[in-house]
């Protein structure tokens, strides 16, 4: 491909909101498409309704699935940017003075041709630099998808939890106003009791109040972690090939299981 066509190509599979190639790209109901992980974290950061982008058409769903031909095309275009860039990316292997094009999955190292049929390789599987990376950033995109799921459910958990406070709150100003009323009929001697009354119910319902809003507060600060996270995730697969295999080799985290 002449570099015009390439970069043809490529604008044309590029998200207009991180301006990168696509990453788990959907389609939305007026046809513009965008990284899912684009939309939704500029879904869940603009106040008003979810628009497109783009023309600012409000889609009537949100369930949106992959568009499997735009992902095979993107990672065509990911593939001929990271041919095109090679030379500058290419690193030789000092030994056999060949181009390290493979992926060592179990040391998580580049290798060259020969290298990778020595003995300690035997048990591993190698691939290819780009293909390498593409599994790569399929994993990631499903621990993505686990993570946000996660954190969609939160929310709900957070909303309910921030209705119970409220609606406590509106219990106890009811029960106080229900304890006046009840002294206003018995003799003023007796307001002493009123007083110590209210207190204790001001006291007990504080108590429940720190509570409540302890854990709102909790799960806002988890919810927050996991958008970070998230956002992290989707920078990463984002990375150049060979940035995105180096990025898994010196953080060990990402190579963990779980979603944090
Ligand atoms: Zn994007
Ligand atoms: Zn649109
Ligand atoms: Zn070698
Ligand atoms: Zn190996």
């Amino acid at each position: 491909m002449d570099s015009d066509t390439l970069q043809v190509f490529q604008s044309e599979l590029t998200c207009s909101i991180c301006m990168n190639c696509f990453l788990d790209p959907v389609t939305i109901d007026c046809g513009h498409s965008f990284c899912r992980p684009c939309l939704s974290l500029c879904w869940e950061e603009s106040q008003t309704p979810r628009s497109c982008p783009e023309c600012r058409e409000i889609p009537e769903w949100s369930d949106f699935k992959t568009n499997i031909a735009l992902k095979r095309l993107a990672s065509l275009a990911r593939q001929a940017r990271a041919d095109h860039d090679h030379s500058s990316e290419e690193q030789i292997c000092v030994t056999h003075q060949e181009a390290k094009g493979l992926f060592c999955e179990a040391d998580q190292t580049l290798l060259c041709g020969p290298c990778s049929e020595r003995p300690e390789h035997a048990a591993h599987s190698h691939s290819p630099i780009h293909r390498a990376a593409e599994e790569s950033r399929e994993k990631l995109v499903k621990r993505m998808r686990t993570l946000w799921k996660l954190r969609e459910e939160m929310k709900i958990s957070l909303n309910q939890e921030a209705n119970k406070t409220q609606s406590f709150e509106n219990y106890v100003a009811l029960r106080k106003a229900m304890i006046t009323v009840q002294y206003q009929r018995i003799p003023l001697l007796l307001h002493e009791d009123e007083k110590m009354h209210l207190e204790a119910l001001e006291q007990e319902a504080k108590e429940i109040c720190q509570q409540l809003k302890g854990s709102v507060f909790t799960m806002t600060e988890q919810a927050e972690s996991m958008r970070e996270r998230y956002r992290e995730l989707t920078e990463m697969c984002h990375k150049p090939d060979m940035e995105l295999l180096q990025v898994r080799k010196e953080d060990p985290s990402s190579e963990r299981e779980t979603v944090f």
